[in-house]
């Protein structure tokens, strides 16, 4: 069988997901797009041999589409996903699932009502081998009780058009779900701390900042995020346990040995350090429609990290400790 999938958003992430899905995932085809960019989106169907709708909305309806994969502007995002759940079509929406936590919530509770989970969010980094050697070092005891966290995310740049807050949003929503999933704890407060800003950013963004996250069971967490750090993309963690730590460095892509000195590069950005997490995150994605589970990142999943990373860039705003609030977990995602 061959899962069907209409992709909504042909930019950066879209086209990268949709040029995967139709060559290098088995089980899967691209039968749509859509994009506001119509000539991009006609380019991107052209190539991967599918068909450019005229609106997201026809494409959800479109009997030719079973499943939608989502790769459009984040604000997007809770209304494209409530249709999808309407027309009961399966769906893996790029982070964030919705801007705010009032938007997510109205997408649970369609799911809820629709009885089933339909929705995946896009947080890959719980398909990296590495990632995933770390959490079954911790799920296996070997380093006793997880206590602490240090961890970094940094860019080489972002676009002009990136705000401070988007370092909350954007970047360390990653490591907000992370920390959630390796843990097996929600976030209950942050404190955001922007340092003395790097001249490459002073004046116009909030850069590096650090922030420190406390988890339900006492455990606590510090994320450096520094988006213009300007030599690569640099992720590394390292979770301290009570009887030892487990740490995931940053792959290192060539070395070179010359002159008394060992010279390593680091990958250039998020598609070359995460290209194996997306491959994985769309093969399972996709094998488990056909086998209909659905146990990838969930609603809750894209709620808790929307609200996490909301309560963030107040904190950075007030200054302040501030507390996170979730509503209940519905049973659907327990
Ligand atoms: P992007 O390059 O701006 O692509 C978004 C595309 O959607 C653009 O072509 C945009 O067109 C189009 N668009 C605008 N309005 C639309 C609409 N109503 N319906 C459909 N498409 C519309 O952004 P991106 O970097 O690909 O990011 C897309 C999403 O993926 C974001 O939520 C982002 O956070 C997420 N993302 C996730 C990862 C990850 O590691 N998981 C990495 C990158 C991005 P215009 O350019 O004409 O506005």
């Amino acid at each position: 069988m061959t899962l069907a999938v209409g992709v909504i958003g042909t930019g950066n992430i879209g086209v990268y997901h949709a040029r995967r899905l139709a060559s290098q995932i088995s089980g899967a085809q691209v039968t749509a797009v859509f994009d506001v960019a119509t000539e991009r989106a006609a380019a991107v169907a052209k190539e991967v041999g599918a068909v450019a709708h005229r609106s997201w909305t026809e494409l959800v309806e479109a009997t030719e589409v079973e499943a939608v994969l989502i790769a459009s502007p984040g604000p997007l995002h809770a209304e494209q996903v409530l249709a999808c759940i309407a027309a009961g079509k399966p769906v893996l929406c790029e982070k964030p699932l919705a801007t705010t936590g009032e938007d997510c919530l109205k997408v649970i509770a369609a799911e809820v009502a629709f009885g089933r989970r339909l929705v995946q969010v896009g947080f890959m980094r719980r398909y990296d081998r590495a990632y995933r050697v770390v959490k079954a070092a911790i799920d296996d005891g070997n380093i006793g009780q997880p206590l602490l966290a240090h961890m970094v995310h940094r860019n080489a740049s972002v676009p002009d058009s990136f705000t401070s807050d988007m370092s909350m949003t954007d970047s360390v929503i990653h490591e907000i779900d992370t920390i959630r999933w390796l843990f097996g704890q929600e976030i209950v407060t942050t404190t955001v701390v922007a340092s003395k800003p790097s001249p490459q950013t002073a004046g116009r963004l909030r850069d590096p900042q650090l922030v420190l996250l406390e988890l339900a069971d006492g455990a606590v967490v510090d994320v450096e995020v520094f988006v213009n750090c300007q030599y690569g993309y640099d992720v590394r963690c390292e979770i301290v346990g009570s009887t030892g730590t487990v740490s995931m460095d940053n792959p290192s892509t060539t070395s070179l040995l010359r002159n008394g000195q060992r010279i390593e590069t680091v990958p250039a950005d998020w598609r070359v350090r995460f290209d194996t997490a997306y491959q994985d995150e769309l093969q399972e994605w996709v094998n488990g429609l056909t086998a209909g589970t659905a146990d990838g990142p969930s609603s809750w999943d894209g709620y808790a990290a929307a609200v996490v990373a909301n309560s963030a860039v107040s904190a950075l705003a007030d200054g302040a400790r501030t507390e996170v609030t979730l509503v209940d977990r519905p049973g659907l995602y327990t």
